[in-house]
């Protein structure tokens, strides 16, 4: 039951002489979180953003729950998929609260139904909204601000998530924290996830399975978390 299907995906951006991303092939199951490593440059992030048509790829076809990406409108594509990135994204002239509820609003949600759904999920990253939902986000730490992005990109309850460096911008020790959260979050909602890290402990940490990418977007290996926890 594949979810997300890369076919022979290739990207070249403009004035660039090697490919971003080569030959791709591979596919990400329902419910399966799969940690894309590699060194910084390799093409993860560009991967990550053909998923959701932020980046158009030159060849080849993403499927993602059966169908061709490109045959579906991007807004109605993005509906289905969470994107968090670094630093949670944020809009720095909102309100914890307003950057939560900015998809429900674009789909034009009940306004009770949309504040409901802003609590919980704050709730559910570990947030008490009376304290935190009135904020900026320069009022929060960097683990905090990580923390809303990932209840923005969960608020319309998409299948498919992807999460590019998500706990890259904060301290060891509150990446820790991160991580095990999201681990425990990612239990319970049963998401497809694309995470893309530079970190193999992180992968290792969180993933049921990992790519191994080396530069120019090439697919070297599959590698299973568990024997690399035992190694
Ligand atoms: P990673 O996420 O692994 O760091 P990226 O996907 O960001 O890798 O980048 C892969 C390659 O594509 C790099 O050589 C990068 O410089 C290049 N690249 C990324 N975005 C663009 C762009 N918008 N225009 C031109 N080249 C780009
Ligand atoms: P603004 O009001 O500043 O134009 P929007 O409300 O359109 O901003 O979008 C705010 C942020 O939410 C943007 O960073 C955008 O990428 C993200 N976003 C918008 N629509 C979606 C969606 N359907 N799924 C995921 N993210 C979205």
């Amino acid at each position: 039951d594949d979810v997300i299907r890369f076919e022979g995906v290739s990207k070249r951006y403009a004035r660039q002489h090697a490919p971003a991303v080569g030959d791709l092939t591979f596919s990400v199951r329902r419910g399966e979180l799969v940690a894309l490593v590699g060194p910084s440059g390799c093409g993860k992030s560009t991967i990550l953003r053909m998923v959701n048509r932020l980046v158009e790829p030159s060849a080849g076809r993403i499927v993602v729950d059966g169908r061709d990406t490109t045959h579906v409108d991007a807004v109605t594509l993005r509906r289905g998929i969470g994107y968090v990135v670094q630093a949670g994204g944020l809009l720095p002239h909102r309100t914890v609260r307003r950057n939560v509820a900015t998809v429900p609003r674009l789909l034009g949600w009940d306004d009770a139904v949309a504040a409901r759904r802003v609590e919980e999920l704050l709730d559910l990253v570990g947030l008490d909204p009376h304290t935190y939902g009135d904020r900026y986000p320069a009022q929060l730490s960097g683990g905090q601000q990580q923390r809303v992005g990932v209840a923005r990109a969960l608020a319309a309850d998409p299948p498919v998530l992807l999460m590019d460096e998500p706990f890259g911008a904060v301290d060891p020790v509150v990446r820790d924290r991160l991580q095990t959260q999201f681990r425990r979050i990612q239990t319970d909602l049963r998401k497809t996830v694309l995470f893309v890290t530079h970190d193999l402990d992180e992968a290792v940490r969180i993933a049921d399975r990992i790519a191994v990418f080396s530069p120019g977007g090439v697919l070297e290996q599959f590698a299973d978390p568990r024997t690399l926890l035992s190694a």
